[in-house]
């Protein structure tokens, strides 16, 4: 059954490429710059993986000939990691050769935790050949983080740090909110130390604080990191981030593949469901 687009528009800014551009030209005007997010995931055909990998390059194109500043963020199941880890490999590279020829950059998103080893290998790898091109995403809700994120950070890898947005096992990952905020306070200080430019990815008040506290009290200046968070969500407190001098981007998806992104954000909070019912009233 195709659900009406209407349910998703809060958090998802068109079906095509066209359709997001006007969103993305009045983030940018506000100093707000975009991570542009395809929507899909779990390709199992070969074919649309392939396909994907041809979008993604002409969406490359159309952010340049735009003008827009915004990268873009993929899935490695897209791009088939749940056909064969060397074929999503070679569909990667293909991307990555693409988005170096244009200066820009590609930032892999961080899937369920069945895909988070061979998400970070097929990173680690492509790192040592795309450099500043590429990017990955770290949870810190999964226990295997505490590892992960000092072997990235000692790469000097490019990194988003968020709480983790799947339901996952007690044995896999934190469950409670105080604990996943305290691991992920000690993560930023390890991204803050040994990286270049941390991106911090979340609505939480007292994360989005604490950072501005940490990186004042140690003299991280605000050019040295950027707060990142979703389209449709806070949109006043990023501005006012940015009128406060802090780099900021908003994850804006598009595609007509949104239901599981969508389903993902009702879950998170139930006051998500009062914005989705109360957009489906307005006009
Ligand atoms: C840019 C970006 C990229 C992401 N990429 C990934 C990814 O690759 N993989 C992945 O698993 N997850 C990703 N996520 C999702 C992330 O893991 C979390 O699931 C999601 O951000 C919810 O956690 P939170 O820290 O933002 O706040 P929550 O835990 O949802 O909320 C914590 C507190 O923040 C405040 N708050 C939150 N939202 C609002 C609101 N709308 N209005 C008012 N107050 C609010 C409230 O005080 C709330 O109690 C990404 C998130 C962002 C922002």
């Amino acid at each position: 059954m195709k659900l009406p687009f209407i349910l998703a528009k809060r958090f998802v800014a068109g079906e095509t490429f066209e359709s997001a551009v006007s969103k993305i030209k009045a983030l940018n005007e506000k100093q707000i710059k975009v991570t542009l997010d395809l929507l899909g995931e779990n390709v199992k055909e070969k074919t649309t993986a392939e396909e994907t990998v041809k979008v993604y390059i002409r969406l490359l194109n159309d952010i340049k000939e735009a003008g827009l500043k915004s990268t873009i963020s993929i899935k490695l199941t897209m791009l088939g990691l749940d056909i064969d880890e060397q074929y999503c490999r070679d569909n990667l590279y293909v991307l990555l050769d693409e988005a170096r020829k244009l200066d820009s950059f590609v930032r892999i998103d961080m899937e369920g935790s069945d895909n988070t080893q061979k998400t970070i290998d097929i990173f680690k790898e492509a790192f040592q050949i795309y450099g500043k091109h590429v990017g990955i995403v770290i949870q810190a809700y999964l226990h295997s983080t505490k590892t992960d994120i000092v072997e990235l950070a000692d790469l000097g890898a490019d990194v988003r740090l968020c709480k983790g947005a799947y339901s996952e096992p007690e044995r896999v990952a934190l469950q409670n909110m105080p604990a996943i905020r305290e691991a992920f306070k000690e993560y930023a200080k390890v991204l803050f130390e040994k990286t270049p430019y941390p991106r911090i990815a979340t609505h939480d008040d007292e994360l989005v604080e604490w950072v501005k506290s940490y990186t004042a009290e140690n003299n991280i200046g605000k050019a040295r990191f950027e707060f990142q968070m979703l389209y449709g969500l806070r949109e006043e407190t990023m501005e006012q981030l940015t009128n406060e001098g802090y780099n900021t981007r908003v994850y804006v998806p598009y595609g007509t593949m949104w239901f599981p992104y969508f389903k993902r954000r009702l879950l998170e909070r139930k006051e998500n469901v009062w914005f989705v019912l109360s957009t489906m009233f307005k006009k």
